[in-house]
């Protein structure tokens, strides 16, 4: 399937939350969910009660958008979840966390996830020394990844490094910035994942 290239801040009016979804315009004044905080659309200032059903599907809508997964791989990330021994909904969230555009965001090389998932397609990054161009491959602990020799100055690089002191690099995840490399120090727990998540409403909606 192919991916959604419209405009992002609909996701984030449609949710009804702000999913930081552009980088640096999501902090500033021209964030169009601070403008316009409902949802798009002719009857998006329409009151609406959303059902269990509903509650559970926006749920497992925004946390897909969050990751910017589309339908078919999320639920192949829920198959494997629920696959694996423990609680179906942390596998998930760790199982996206652990996406090669999520730690690249996470280390912060890139603005959103958006643009780590570009910056990675485009080649830009190393893990354990060898070129990897695919946002879906999933570290593991102990993986370095690294900004290739070649793209160290890339403006882009350069200026989302700069920014990382806002949002910070999750415990899970040790950043040199003066080498411009990561290494993942242990996997993604629940308690990593500082967005408002209700994984639970997500296993419901699947388990329907
Ligand atoms: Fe969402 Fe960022 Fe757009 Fe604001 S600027 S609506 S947070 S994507």
């Amino acid at each position: 399937m192919a991916r959604y290239t419209g405009p992002r801040c609909r996701h984030c009016r449609r949710e009804g939350t702000k999913l930081f979804l552009k980088g640096d315009r999501c902090y500033t004044e021209k964030c169009a969910f601070e403008r316009r905080s409902y949802a798009p659309g002719q009857h998006g200032r329409a009151r609406t009660k959303l059902s269990d059903y509903g509650i559970r599907l926006r749920e497992k809508q925004r946390v897909r958008r969050i990751y910017g997964v589309n339908e078919g791989q999320f639920h192949r990330y829920f198959v494997e979840a629920d696959r694996q021994r423990g609680v179906t909904g942390h596998n998930l969230l760790r199982l996206l966390e652990r996406r090669l555009d999520n730690v690249v965001y996470r280390l912060g090389f890139a603005d959103s996830r958006n643009q780590a998932r570009q910056l990675v397609r485009h080649g830009h990054f190393l893990v354990n020394g060898r070129k990897v161009d695919i946002p879906s491959f999933l570290v593991k602990v102990g993986d370095k990844i690294e900004v290739r020799e070649r793209s160290r100055e890339c403006p882009v690089i350069v200026q989302a490094l700069e920014a990382v002191g806002r949002r910070g690099v999750p415990e899970w995840l040790e950043l040199d910035a003066d080498a411009k490399s990561g290494v993942v120090k242990s996997m993604p727990e629940r308690e990593h994942i500082t967005m408002p998540i209700n994984e639970q409403f997500i296993v419901e909606f699947y388990s329907k």
